[in-house]
C-alpha cells in the first residue's frame, strides 16, 4: 500500500540546531477516571444545529499537559470542537498507564473514550498487549503534533557535551562514564515501549551506543522530572516540552537534542479513539477531526502563538509559567551543554504545516515506523515478531478515510489533502533512510538492535 511521494532530503548534519522539546508528561496530574474533567463547557455553546446531524454530541478525552495536547485544548477553548456540534469533556489524565486504564474503561464506565496517545499505544491497546491480554480495539485518527520533543541530559554530565550526534559530540563517553562511576549512565523517559523510549534508543545507537547494554534505562514520572535530574536519578531524560525547557530553565541540566535534530517533521503523538465509539458515531468523529484540524490550522499562525501559550499555560490546563511555553511554541531553545540560544520556528512544535506536508493526516507509513521500532527493540514478542504482523496491526488501526473526510468537507485545498497512506522515504540525522515501501531493509541497515 505504501507509495513513494515526494522526498526532501534532509540531512541532519545541515539542521539548524534549535531545538524544542515537548513530550512526555505532565505536571502534578489531576485524579483521573471518573471525570476529572479539566475543561469542558467551551467558551463558545456548541452548534445545535451541527449537532443533530451527528449521531452524539458529547466525548470524552484524555490528555497529558505537555505541547501534543496543545490541538485539543484550543480546539476546546477556541470553540472549534464546538462550531461542528461537539462537546468535547477533556480529561488530564495522571500517567500514559492511567490514560490506557481509562480509556479500557471507555466513558461509560468513568473512563474516557480516547484521546493523545504515544504510539505503538493505540495498536498494543488494540492487541491486548498492554492491557493485560484485554484487546480494546482503537481506531487512530489524526497526527496531534510533529517535533517538539527532546533529551535533557543533568549537569552532572555538562563534561560530556552531549548532542544530537553523539559520535560527534561525545566519543566514548558512556564507556567512560560507566568506568569512572562504577555504574551505568542512566536514560529515562515517562512510559516504556513507546515515543520517549524509541527517540532516547534511536538517538543512542544512532551515537553506538547500545541501549541494553550500555546504560541503564528507566522509567520516571513525569512529576518527578526536575527533582529526580536534581537529585541524580537519572542522567538523561527523553521528553517534551513543557520539561525540557525547564529542566533548562531551573539550570537542573541542559537540552542535549531535540527530536527534531533526529527527525525532521518526524511523527509524534496522536488522536486515537475507541473504535466502538468510531463505529457507532462516523459523523461525530469527522465533526471531531474538523474541529481539530481547525485548531490545528489556528496553533500553526505565527499570530496566535502567544495566546495558544497564555491558554495553556493557565492554571485549568498546564499551570507551566507563560515564558516558557511562548518560547517553546516559538522554537526558542538554549541548546546544548553552553544553552546556546536559537530560535527557528521550523525546529519547534508544528501542528499543520511542514516541509513534509501537513502534520495532521495519519500516514500509515509513519504509525507503521513505531511498530517497526518496536520489531527493532523485540518490545511486543507474541504480538509484533514480523513485520507481515506490524502492517497488519497498523492497517487495522489507522482510519484515514476520516481524516480525508474532514478535510474535503473543510474544503482544504488540494495541496493540504495527501493523496497517498505513504509520505514516502524518511531520513535521519545518521543517514539512515526509512523507506516504508521496504521495511526490511530499514531494520537490515540498523547496526544495533535488541
Ligand atoms: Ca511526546
Amino acid at each position: 500500500m505504501t507509495k513513494r511521494r515526494t522526498f526532501l532530503a534532509l540531512i541532519a548534519g545541515t539542521l539548524s540546531s534549535s531545538l524544542l522539546l515537548a513530550g512526555c508528561l505532565g505536571n502534578p496530574p489531576s485524579k483521573t477516571g471518573a471525570g476529572a474533567a479539566s475543561g469542558s463547557a467551551p467558551q463558545a455553546a456548541v452548534n445545535s444545529q451541527a449537532s443533530s446531524q451527528l449521531e452524539t454530541s458529547t466525548i470524552s478525552l484524555g490528555f497529558v499537559p505537555i505541547l501534543e495536547a496543545a490541538p485539543l485544548v484550543i480546539g476546546l477553548e477556541k470553540g472549534f470542537f464546538a462550531k461542528h456540534g461537539l462537546d468535547v469533556k477533556l480529561s488530564k489524565q495522571a500517567s500514559w498507564s492511567a490514560a490506557r486504564d481509562n480509556v479500557v474503561l471507555g466513558a461509560s464506565g468513568g473512563g474516557i473514550d480516547g484521546g493523545q496517545w504515544q504510539l505503538p499505544m493505540p495498536q498494543m491497546i488494540s492487541e491486548g498487549a498492554i492491557t493485560n491480554g484485554k484487546k480494546v480495539p482503537m481506531t487512530i485518527l489524526a497526527m496531534l503534533m510533529s517535533q517538539g520533543n527532546g533529551i535533557a541530559a543533568a549537569n552532572s554530565v555538562k563534561d560530556g557535551n552531549l548532542t544530537y550526534n553523539l559520535k560527534a559530540s561525545s566519543p566514548n563517553f558512556f564507556t567512560a562514564f560507566n568506568q569512572k562511576e562504577g555504574r551505568k549512565f542512566r536514560a529515562a523517559y515517562t512510559f516504556p515501549k513507546a515515543n520517549q523510549d524509541i527517540w532516547i534508543r534511536y538517538w543512542l545507537a544512532a551515537g553506538g551506543v547500545n541501549p541494553n547494554k550500555d546504560v541503564e534505562l528507566l522509567t520516571v514520572p513525569a512529576p518527578e522530572t526536575l527533582q529526580g535530574m536534581k537529585n541524580g536519578t537519572m542522567e538523561a531524560f527523553s521528553t517534551g516540552d513543557p520539561w525540557p525547557s525547564r529542566i533548562a530553565k531551573d539550570n537542573v541540566g541542559y537540552l542535549a537534542a531535540t527530536t527534531a535534530q533526529i527527525w525532521k517533521v518526524h511523527p509524534e503523538e496522536y488522536l486515537a479513539v475507541r473504535s466502538d465509539w468510531v463505529d457507532k458515531h462516523p459523523k461525530a468523529a469527522v465533526a471531531l477531526l474538523k474541529g481539530l484540524i481547525e485548531a490545528q490550522m489556528w496553533i500553526d499562525k505565527p499570530e496566535n502563538k502567544d495566546e495558544a501559550a497564555k491558554i495553556l499555560s493557565s492554571r485549568k490546563w498546564y499551570n507551566v509559567p507563560l515564558p516558557v511555553l511562548q518560547q517553546s511554541f516559538k522554537g526558542q531553545y538554549k541548546i546544548g551543554a553552553n544553552g546556546t540560544p536559537e530560535t527557528d520556528p521550523k525546529m519547534g512544535p508544528l501542528y499543520w504545516s511542514s516541509d513534509r506536508g501537513v502534520i495532521s493526516y495519519p500516514y500509515k507509513s509513519l504509525t507503521l515506523w513505531f511498530l517497526l521500532e518496536s520489531l527493532r527493540w523485540k518490545f511486543y514478542p507474541g504480538t509484533v515478531d514480523t513485520i507481515q504482523q506490524a502492517e497488519a496491526i497498523n492497517n487495522r488501526v489507522v482510519r484515514d478515510d476520516l481524516w480525508l473526510k474532514a478535510a474535503k468537507e473543510l474544503g482544504l485545498p488540494a495541496t493540504d489533502i495527501p493523496t497517498s497512506p505513504s509520505r514516502g522515504k524518511e531520513t535521519f540525522f545518521d543517514g539512515t533512510v526509512y523507506d516504508p515501501a521496504n521495511p526490511q531493509a530499514y531494520l537490515d541497515s540498523l547496526k544495533i538492535k535488541g
